[in-house]
């Protein structure tokens, strides 16, 4: 008897996606076309967020068919929600592991177990960081990883700032930062971009960014926060500083393969290995799509089209060893796509006293002096990726709570006092108040327990 056939108590599932960039829904909404009802498995914080990516990046402008270019976020959605559509199954948590040894393939999920019969490896890659003495110091008190989430905080307005890199990532955000700062310094370690040539060229004709050449940064320092850069020059080896509120990276990235370390070919900077031009890995019914097992392409483009791929000879291996479990629709016509709605800001007029998720400054002052329910205060800015993930999950713990919570998001772009006064120094972050005294604080984005847990605490005090 082969490995794929011994009998398993439960029934498989016939694909395993893992990785919510263009890779994985494309691979998703393939493999749910084909009526293999595909769960995935988005992925939450281990490297990176889920949607991937294009989470974190403004306007997309090369992925065919949307001729004015698309905000990155909102790629992601519209891929998301296709993919849904067609009966994807998701599982919004991270894998925390994976084991291939056993057949079928067993992942662990939020706490659950999982058993696959076939699997789509596209976890992407996650963003480097430069590892300078001072970094964890200044960690999101100057230094970011993300010029496009943390670009429009009050800290760095009209301040001159810097982002290290030469790629496509740094001069997108060299360029998306001079709407913000005063001045934008591009650090570059070597004499030439590597970034496309219209990128290039925007950056070098923009008078608000000072490109540096052959630059490398040596260290940071501050008091409370960022000020000065301490930066070589690697052709003079001469030393110098200049002065800037904030710092972003935009370096490369690093595969995220440390599940598969001892159960699949990596290659020497620990990209999955797969057959030339095609998705197999090197164990069978195992496959991989995205950046993940591509250190050259790494486009959104490149990614959906290997997602596809992988879905497809996924699809054959699982009929081949007859493995696959079609589902049956009852009607050809899937329900149309759901769109994440939008959430109105609150006046005067719309507000509600009740309500368990409102918008804006008006909502803010009058839950936080009239309400006797613990407050949930999200700030949040409209090109933010993270927010974008975190704020489903934030309303959905509110629903759970019935109304025992209530919730106000804040646009820092639109708010931009409320946010200074609050201490916002990246998005998102998250406040908890009860009764107008602050009890918690998050940054970035976390786990659904841990905002159930601290509001549970309040809610029993
Ligand atoms: P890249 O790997 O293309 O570029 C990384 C940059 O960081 C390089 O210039 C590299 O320098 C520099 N670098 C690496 N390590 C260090 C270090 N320790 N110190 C200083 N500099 C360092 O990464 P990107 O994130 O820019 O792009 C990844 C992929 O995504 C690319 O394929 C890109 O085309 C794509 N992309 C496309 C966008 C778009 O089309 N809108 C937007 C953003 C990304 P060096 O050149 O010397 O190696």
């Amino acid at each position: 008897m082969l490995p794929w056939q011994m009998e398993v108590k439960g029934r498989p599932e016939n694909l395993v996606i893992v990785g919510s960039g263009p890779a994985g829904y494309t691979a998703a909404i393939y493999a749910a076309r084909a009526n293999l009802e595909p769960l995935l498995i988005t992925g939450f914080q281990r490297g990176g967020i889920s949607g991937g990516q294009l989470m974190t990046t403004t306007h997309v402008e090369n992925f065919p068919g949307f001729p004015d270019g698309v905000l990155g976020p909102e790629l992601m959605d519209l891929m998301r929600a296709q993919a849904e559509r067609w009966g994807t199954k998701l599982e919004e948590a991270d894998a925390d592991l994976i084991d291939l040894k056993s057949r079928p393939f067993e992942i662990e999920a939020n706490g659950r177990s999982i058993k696959a019969n076939s699997l789509i490896i596209a976890t992407g890659a996650r963003a480097n960081r430069l590892d300078l003495p001072n970094e964890n110091k200044f960690w999101s008190r100057g230094i970011s990883a993300c010029a496009i989430c943390d670009g429009a905080t009050p800290q760095f307005r009209k301040e001159e700032l810097a982002v290290v890199g030469g790629g496509d990532s740094a001069c997108e955000e060299a360029i998306y930062l001079t709407k913000y700062g005063s001045h934008v310094h591009l650090l570059v370690r070597s004499n030439s971009l590597r970034a496309s040539a219209a990128m290039a060229d925007r950056v070098v004709a923009n008078p608000l960014i000072t490109i540096h050449w052959d630059t490398e940064v040596v260290d940071v320092q501050g008091e409370e926060w960022l000020s000065v850069l301490n930066l070589r020059g690697l052709k003079s080896n001469q030393l110098k500083s200049i002065s800037v509120r904030g710092l972003f990276y935009a370096i490369g990235h690093t595969p995220n393969t440390e599940l598969f370390v001892d159960q699949l070919m990596l290659d020497a900077r620990g990209y999955l290995v797969t057959e030339p031009g095609r998705p197999e890995t090197s164990v069978e019914g195992v496959f991989a799509a995205g950046d993940v097992a591509d250190s050259e392409w790494r486009q959104g483009v490149t990614a959906a089209s290997s997602g596809c791929k992988a879905a497809l000879a996924a699809e054959r291996w699982l009929s081949s060893k007859n493995l696959a479990n079609l589902i049956e629709r009852k009607s050809v016509e899937p329900p149309q796509a759901k769109r994440p709605a939008l959430t109105q800001v609150t006046t005067e007029s719309n507000y509600q006293p009740e309500a368990i998720w409102q918008k804006g400054s008006f909502a803010l002052r009058k839950l936080y002096h009239e309400s006797d329910r613990p407050l949930l205060v999200v700030y949040s800015s409209p090109s933010c990726g993270p927010c974008h993930v975190l704020k489903p999950q934030l309303k959905r713990v509110l629903e759970e709570l019935q109304g025992k919570v209530q919730g106000v998001e804040i646009d820092i772009e639109e708010e931009q006092e409320i946010a200074k006064q609050a201490g916002v120094s990246g998005t998102p972050t998250v406040q908890l108040f009860k009764e107008k005294d602050l009890k918690n604080e998050w940054r970035g984005v976390k786990q659904r327990s841990e905002f159930k847990e601290a509001i549970n605490i309040l809610l029993g005090e």
